[in-house]
């Protein structure tokens, strides 16, 4: 993605920042490659057209939960990307506004009377209410939310992960698997420690591991000859190696929950 070297409002500097990191590539290729090669007729705008309204609504869900986010550093990151929406929204209008001129330039439309309740005036006004309220409004939001300290401090690596969250799951203990401090921090694999708890008068065990964290029944571990264990692991919805503590616990719980 390339951008003109020019001044631009804090928001654009920002959402172009959180594109180039290619947040969202795997859910918008196609919509991508539709733009890029296949839009030809109007189907294909239609279904362009959906996809950008349901973006806009699977952003406002994701927001809903609330471990969406952790810092307000996030937050004018996703404000930037709210900003754009609004933005490109406006441009569609624009956009809407040429494309019945050219419809009515076939003659295949007649052209609407001018004055308040004409189409083509109203989407071209509206573009403009929102541009210009996007303007006024958007580079301090952003600017305020990149200026706003967070007090978050997330552990370093697994060990230090599991050792938060043991502070914050019921009758908990860590199973150590090493001397102290003595330990590879493996992102994908963890530290070989785990966490036991109790979830309803019964004993599970949290631990790291192909890249993702599971829970499993401890009465259901099953000890192999050599010393190592055989489980049947449940990958929980958080899958960072170093999340907010508090995250992990909720999503071991909602999945304990969920699981009966
Ligand atoms: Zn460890």
């Amino acid at each position: 993605m390339t951008h003109p070297e020019q001044s631009q409002p804090a928001w654009l500097t920002a959402w172009h920042a959180l594109a180039d990191e290619e947040y969202g590539a795997d859910q918008l290729n196609e919509l991508r490659s539709l733009i890029e090669f296949g839009v030809s007729e109007p189907e294909d705008t239609l279904n362009v057209a959906v996809a950008a309204a349901e973006s806009g609504q699977a952003l406002a869900s994701a927001l809903e939960r609330p471990w969406s986010l952790y810092t307000p550093a996030q937050a004018a990151q996703v404000a930037s990307a709210a900003l754009a929406q609004l933005h490109s929204g406006a441009q569609a209008l624009v956009q809407l506004g040429e494309v019945l001129q050219t419809v009515i330039g076939r003659g295949e439309a007649s052209a609407p009377a001018d004055g308040d309740c004409c189409p083509l005036r109203l989407a071209k006004d509206l573009a403009a209410e929102i541009e210009v309220s996007t303007a006024r409004s958007g580079p301090l939001l952003v600017r305020r939310l990149q200026e706003w300290p967070s007090r978050l401090s997330l552990p370093e690596g697994c060990h230090e992960t599991l050792a938060a969250v043991c502070g914050l799951l019921p009758a908990a203990r860590m199973e150590t698997a090493h001397a102290e401090d003595a330990y590879e921090d493996d992102e994908d694999f963890g530290c070989g420690c785990s966490v036991v708890f109790d979830h309803e008068g019964e004993e599970w065990n949290l631990s790291r591991g192909d890249s993702g964290w599971s829970v499993h029944r401890v009465r259901e571990e099953r000890p192999l000859g050599d010393g190592s264990i055989v489980v049947t692991p449940t990958f929980v919805t958080v899958t960072d190696a170093t999340p907010h503590p508090g995250a992990l616990v909720a999503s071991v719980l909602a999945e304990l929950e969920e699981s009966g």
